[in-house]
């Protein structure tokens, strides 16, 4: 009877949602300009859609961290995805706050980015050092899963990602920073 529950619960949504709807579909398969195998929705940097009265479209975007030199890209992409959709008057907005947190990035986009090889951002976690307790990001290698793993460099081959060496299968590995 799972139809007819449906059924009675859904309502008719109004057509400025149905055009908002329209649009996210056309943006959210626009992959990251810096690695293809995410799309911008697995990042979770489109945060909202505004549309006004005489239908210009306004995409809110918020950078993974701030002076992120892929946003002017991503800009575009969208931009040009719904162009070539037919939309117009499209204006891109970056927000910079509430910044962009690990959250966002979907568990889909984590799985993706580790089949790729980069190791997914994650929540900086407590950690046992001899002197003190200290917050430190604790990276797992996207290879063989080992914990034992330390960062080579702050940067990968983009601002974005930080290069780190596994401890265990000494394979080299790039990190998806947070910020
Ligand atoms: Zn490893």
């Amino acid at each position: 009877m799972q139809n007819e529950y449906q059924h009675t619960t859904s309502f008719k949504v109004s057509p400025l949602e149905e055009f908002k709807e329209a649009i996210w579909k056309v943006i959210e398969t626009v992959p990251d300009p810096e690695i293809p195998v995410i799309t911008l929705k697995d990042l979770g940097v489109i945060r909202d859609i505004k549309v006004s009265d005489d239908n210009a479209i306004e995409v809110i975007i918020t950078p993974t961290y701030i002076g992120c030199p892929a946003m002017d890209v991503m800009s575009m992409s969208i931009e040009q995805a719904l162009t070539e959709q037919g939309y117009k008057n499209v204006k891109i907005t970056k927000v910079l706050s509430p910044a962009w947190t690990t959250d966002w990035m979907s568990e889909e986009g984590k799985k993706k980015l580790k089949e790729y090889g980069i190791a997914p951002p994650n929540q900086k976690q407590i950690v046992c050092t001899p002197d003190l307790f200290q917050q430190e990001e604790v990276v797992q290698c996207p290879r063989c899963d080992s914990y034992h793993t330390k960062m080579i460099s702050r940067f990968g081959s983009t601002p974005c990602k930080a290069l780190y060496q596994c401890n265990t299968c000494h394979e080299p590995f790039e990190y998806f920073k947070c910020h």
